[in-house]
């Protein structure tokens, strides 16, 4: 099929790879054009707006940062929605709002286009080895038209309902996935306090009920005190404010979302927004220093 990928960062990149070597004709925009030369040289075809790029492919998918960054790209000014041929499908893999989705899929369907919402979980690793989990909102027809460019990106697609449900969806995940990572930044910090080492309790943990793949591997990063994104702070951050307004349209109250949503605030306050959002733990460590040693100050 002929693929448009806008969005070329940690996760619409290594897409729009995977999509080159299994064979698509693949068009790539960004708005920083020395950001498509990795992408021109692995055979990608760049084009100079998101209009331009709509008007040549089968099917676009976006992988941009938030909620308003999706409206600008699909029906901003030369925007998708400003080239795209009737028949078109959209899939957005982004992590944006439920209800500006909607919105969308119903302004794109004015035009004859086809909106697929489709966030993903899995990360950058998921991302390079196109095993992603793809959570899908919209016509189940329409999802299987592109299905063969989805199982390029992914492993386990499930199609979960009408135009939202896959950000609905989504933000579940990222409610379990903040909360189990507040969990594991004080588990680890309990066991250094204590005096036992934190490699051997995860080593321990990983065999029993306790297991997450957050324990994994964002536990890993916290015991190497190393963050290299990942997935970035800020963006969690954003994904956090999606699952609390959310709740609130709803009256729903989501205490231990909201608290976890407070420890990402802080890292993103304390300088951390760029770093993978594992962070946290630096968060709680700078709340429970270790104990001073004699002759210290
Ligand atoms: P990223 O590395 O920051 O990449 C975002 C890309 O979108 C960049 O290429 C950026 O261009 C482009 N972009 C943003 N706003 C734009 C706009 N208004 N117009 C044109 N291009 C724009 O972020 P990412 O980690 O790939 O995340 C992308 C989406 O996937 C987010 O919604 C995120 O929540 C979601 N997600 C991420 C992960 C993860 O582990 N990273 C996992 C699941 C879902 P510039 O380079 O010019 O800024």
């Amino acid at each position: 099929m002929k693929v448009g990928c806008i969005g070329l960062g940690i996760m619409g990149g290594p897409m729009a790879l995977n999509l080159l070597k299994a064979g698509h004709e693949v068009h790539v925009w960004a708005r920083r054009p020395e950001a498509t030369e990795a992408f021109k040289d692995a055979g990608a075809q760049v084009d100079t707006s998101p209009a331009k790029l709509a008007r040549q492919v089968d099917v676009v998918l976006t992988n941009v940062s938030d909620t308003r960054d999706v409206e600008q790209v699909l029906v901003g000014n030369n925007g998708v929605i400003e080239g795209a041929q009737p028949g078109l499908v959209v899939v957005d893999h982004s992590t944006i709002s439920p209800t500006a989705t909607r919105k969308l899929a119903t302004a794109l369907a004015d035009r004859d286009v086809d909106m697929l919402d489709a966030p993903v979980s899995g990360g950058q690793q998921g991302a390079k080895e196109g095993s992603l989990t793809i959570m899908v909102g919209g016509k189940v027809d329409v999802l299987e038209r592109v299905r063969p460019v989805l199982e390029v990106v992914g492993k386990c697609i499930t199609h979960v309902g009408d135009h939202g449900a896959g950000q609905i969806t989504k933000a579940c995940n990222q409610l379990i996935v903040a909360q189990t990572m507040t969990a594991v930044s004080e588990a680890i910090r309990l066991a250094e306090a204590a005096g036992v080492d934190p490699k051997a309790m995860r080593e321990a943990l990983l065999g029993g009920l306790g297991y997450s793949r957050v324990l994994e591997v964002h536990g890993q990063r916290m015991i190497n005190r190393s963050y290299p994104p990942g997935f970035k702070t800020r963006l969690h951050a954003k994904d956090m404010g999606i699952v609390l307004q959310t709740a609130a349209d709803l009256g729903l109250p989501l205490p231990g979302t909201a608290q976890a949503a407070q420890w990402i605030n802080a890292a993103v306050g304390q300088g951390y927004g760029e770093d993978d959002s594992a962070v946290i733990a630096e968060v709680l460590r700078r709340l429970t220093p270790p104990p001073k040693e004699a002759g210290d100050h």
